[in-house]
């Protein structure tokens, strides 16, 4: 063999040797971007997702920064959370805003991937706790159309994110997170409407019975006292057969407006059935509990409903309260919720039989 046969040879095998690392290395890659991107479509509810998002795309991709920064002009995904128990607290990569322009110039025209230096003036709001960042990826969230938010990396190396390189990755990163965001918020809207009553807006029986056992957990915990108010319309029935269904119908909303200007926000409250209605009051005394309910009972009968026809109604409740502490030593919650319900029950029962249009101390 020629010498320079030789070194041809040899060169050809280093290049085979040297594209056959490289392809085992994109595949190593492709491994790896495929699992962050089923880490992300596994999440079962916004609190797993963000916890992928924020933690686990920081981690894997060795990022100084990772932040998601999400539209929410109705503050709805916010009130999702809130009803989840989730805290954004718990979450301070996750930025809410109700309107994308003006958190970033790059958002203006914003159909692919943004990568470049980081400028403080421009990215700040984007990164709001990062230091020494160099450079930056803003890659945009979009479902039907519409730019849902972006996610956004941040890297202490000024190389990191170049213009110059290919976005394509970065693109179906977003393509599937964006998804992902879609499809926990369905679910969260989901879970929601299955724990809420369509007629009044209120919470129904389903979540109340589990709101009712975190308060008296809560309650034992802080060795404080648990209310629970049991409000039912009085002879509405006679409404139903009077004036029709829909009067009925507007005479339960028009009460539960009524009752629920009373209610605090540490309050739970639910429509429990049909006419009945709770209140779960964490916190106050048995004079206080009494007084609430004497404000609730004498605001819905304050003044009668117009319905339709030229015709009024006169609404007024009867209202059974109940209290309980429970010591430390207390482990059948489900057991307590139920007594406290029972003893509700009794004291409404009470004013009924005593005349209606009244409150009732267990
Ligand atoms: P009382 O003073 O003893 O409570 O008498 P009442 O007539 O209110 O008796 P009761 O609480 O048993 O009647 C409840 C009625 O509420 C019976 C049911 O037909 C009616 N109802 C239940 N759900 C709805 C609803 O969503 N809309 C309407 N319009 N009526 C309902
Ligand atoms: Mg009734």
């Amino acid at each position: 063999m020629s010498r320079d046969l030789e070194n041809e040879t040899r060169e050809l095998r280093a290049r085979i040797a040297a594209l056959v690392e490289e392809a085992a290395n994109n595949e190593r890659l492709l491994k790896r971007s495929q699992q962050r991107e089923l880490d992300l479509l596994k999440a079962d509810n916004l609190r797993e997702l963000f916890e992928a998002i924020s933690k686990g795309l920081l981690a894997s991709y060795g990022l100084e920064a990772v932040t998601l920064l999400l539209c929410d002009p109705q503050h709805e995904i916010r009130h999702l959370l809130i009803a989840d128990h989730v805290s954004t607290d718990d979450f301070p990569n996750v930025i809410f805003t109700d309107s994308m322009v003006g958190v970033a110039p790059q958002f203006n025209a914003f159909h692919k991937p943004w990568l470049g230096p980081y400028m403080g003036c421009d990215h700040q709001l984007l990164f709001p706790r990062a230091e020494s960042l160099r450079s930056v990826a803003l890659i945009p969230l979009r479902r039907n159309e519409r730019l849902q938010g972006s996610l956004n990396f941040g890297s202490s190396d000024e190389k990191r994110f170049s213009r110059h390189l290919a976005t394509d990755f970065l693109a179906h990163l977003g393509v599937i997170a964006s998804f992902a965001i879609e499809n926990a918020v369905n679910r969260a809207r989901l879970v929601r409407s299955g724990l809420t009553d369509f007629l009044t807006g209120w919470h129904n029986r389903r979540y109340l019975h589990a709101r009712l056992k975190e308060e008296l957990a809560r309650a034992q915990r802080q060795g404080s006292g648990l209310t629970c108010l049991l409000i039912d319309l009085d002879k509405f029935k006679q409404i139903n057969d009077q004036h029709g269904h829909l009067a009925g119908d507007m005479a339960l909303r028009e009460a539960a407006q009524r009752v629920d200007a009373h209610i605090r926000d540490s309050d739970a409250a639910a429509r429990f059935g049909g006419d009945e209605f709770v209140v779960l009051a964490p916190g106050i005394s048995p004079e206080q509990a009494g007084a609430l309910a004497e404000r609730i009972r004498a605001a819905v009968c304050e003044s009668p409903l117009e319905i339709p026809g030229g015709k009024s109604l006169n609404l007024t409740v009867s209202i059974g309260v109940a209290g309980i502490v429970l010591d430390r030593n207390h482990s059948d919650l489900k057991a307590a919720a139920e007594e406290l319900l029972a003893e509700a029950d009794a004291a409404l029962y009470r004013a009924k039989q005593n005349g209606r249009n009244r409150v009732e101390l267990a």
